[in-house]
């Protein structure tokens, strides 16, 4: 069906375009300035979240991993990932420091839709019976000595406040999560019962954030990582504190003297540019008022903000013709990956800009409204990355300030993982970019943000393994 736009001469359309198109790059820019608030707001609010709970936007929730992966680690481990539109399964065969990984295995499944707005024992079930299926089908490549139960790190990736290194309670949903029934609930109790259902013999050895996870799989290689953040779906990250920096444990320290903190920083909101299109798209969301960090920067918003964008310029400004298709008022109906996608196209007349837009909202465009889209996909991405860079410093900033001695001297790992990191360049060049901005060239010749492609299911596995019951 085709909506109606009002008539209007074709000037004043395309000046209407142009003006809706010039406040978005405006309220939604980041110079220098912007991006040094945001990263100070990001240091403070740590600081806070660190001195009392509840004390921040960032909840700086205690991960109860104090001892990461030395590489000796040795011995059979599954993993369970549960985070935004997919689960995943994997088993891994450690060999200790000689051999390290002698054969990994895993599968991926997308979760239906429906169960995402299910009750709690429909997800836990589906999760696990998909570990049992996994699990039965176990080759020759991997062993379990006699008489031992297997043991899984699962990652769960929702703000979760862990009670111990394998129990934690979810405290809300996120990413168009709405599950009933699971929110004040211990998930691996929740898991534990839906295993028993499945007549399922396994124990989860560890319970991690996907941050955590990949912290931990990264380290295995590299002994200088020391954050890690996920941009994808949603977007989080964590890193390495000391203990006596973190007044909330009045003076309890860790062995190790460190401890791993997930920030939860997709929570954070201090100073960031927000448009009206940002605050319909948050007003119409499951969590008005949540997430809103989250909400500017990854995966799952960038493509609806967008298309909140294109809408208005269709409806007031007739960027798509006198009418335009009803599924252009669809939400969510253009997604990141398409974003991405246009903004790979280089050609003369934008035909690959042209069929994405089409195949998404079904409207039909020449190349100026091709243009006027890939100018609004920019803003947006720009906006994204830059703050994502911004996040990023805020956290080497507090590992700097409260270090004895700074930490820029030396080499610092940040690894990276999700798939907007992973599947959009001009994202990442954009955060790139904003670090070296913000850092200057010497300090951030120091710091390597590099990608740790599926750090979080062998790291979720390797911390199954240090916390594991039996002596390996
Ligand atoms: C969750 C985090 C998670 C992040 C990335 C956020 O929505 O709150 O716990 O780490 O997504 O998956
Ligand atoms: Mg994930």
């Amino acid at each position: 069906r085709m909506m109606a736009g009002a008539l209007r001469s074709n000037a004043s359309s395309l000046s209407t375009v142009g003006s809706i198109l010039t406040n978005l790059q405006h309220e939604s820019a980041t110079p220098l300035p912007v991006l040094r608030h945001v990263a100070d707001a990001m240091t403070e609010d740590m600081r806070a979240g660190l001195a009392v709970e509840g004390g921040s936007d960032l909840k700086m929730i205690l991960s109860y991993v104090d001892a990461l992966p030395s590489g000796n680690e040795k011995g059979l481990f599954y993993a369970l990932d549960l985070g935004g539109t997919n689960f995943r399964v994997l088993r891994v065969q450690l060999g200790g420091k000689e051999e390290r990984v002698i054969a990994t295995e895993s599968e991926q499944v997308s979760i239906p839709k429906e169960l995402m707005s299910g009750t709690s024992e429909q997800l836990f079930d589906f999760i696990a019976s998909g570990l049992a299926t996994f699990a039965e089908v176990e080759g020759g490549n991997f062993r379990l000595p006699h008489g031992r139960q297997r043991e899984i790190g699962f990652t769960f990736s929702f703000p979760v406040m862990q009670t111990s290194i394998d129990s934690g309670i979810l405290m809300k949903w996120t990413k168009g999560f709405s599950v009933s029934g699971t929110a004040g609930r211990d998930v691996v109790a929740c898991l534990n019962e839906a295993m028993e259902r499945q007549a399922l013999d396994m124990r989860v050895s560890a319970l991690v954030n996907d941050t955590v996870g990949a912290l931990a799989g990264a380290r295995y290689w590299d002994d200088d990582v020391m954050v890690a953040v996920i941009l994808g779906t949603g977007t989080n990250a964590c890193y390495v504190e000391r203990t006596d920096a973190i007044p909330r444990l009045h003076g309890t320290m860790s062995a190790s003297g460190m401890t791993i903190i997930n920030t939860e920083w997709g929570a954070f909101s201090n100073g960031i540019p927000l448009t009206v299109f940002d605050k319909d798209m948050d007003a119409a969301s499951i969590n008005p008022g949540e997430q809103i960090f989250e909400k500017t920067i990854s995966g799952m918003y960038l493509g609806e903000i967008a298309r909140r964008v294109l809408l208005k310029m269709a409806e007031e400004g007739d960027l798509f013709g006198r009418s335009f298709p009803q599924k252009l008022t669809t939400p969510f109906s253009l997604r990141t990956p398409d974003l991405c996608a246009m903004q790979q196209d280089d050609s003369d007349d934008l035909q690959a800009v042209g069929s994405i837009l089409y195949n998404a909202t079904q409207v039909e465009s020449n190349l100026s409204s091709r243009k006027v889209a890939l100018e609004v996909c920019d803003a947006i991405v720009k906006r994204g990355g830059r703050l994502a860079g911004a996040g990023i410093v805020g956290i080497l900033q507090k590992m700097d300030q409260d270090s004895k001695g700074s930490i820029y001297g030396k080499r610092t790992v940040v690894a990276m993982d999700g798939g907007l990191y992973e599947h959009y360049p001009q994202y990442r060049g954009y955060m790139q970019r904003a670090v070296e901005e913000l850092l200057g060239s010497e300090i951030s010749r120091n710091i390597v943000i590099e990608h740790s492609k599926d750090g979080s299911g062998i790291g979720a596995a390797l911390l199954a393994a240090t916390n594991s019951k039996y002596e390996h």
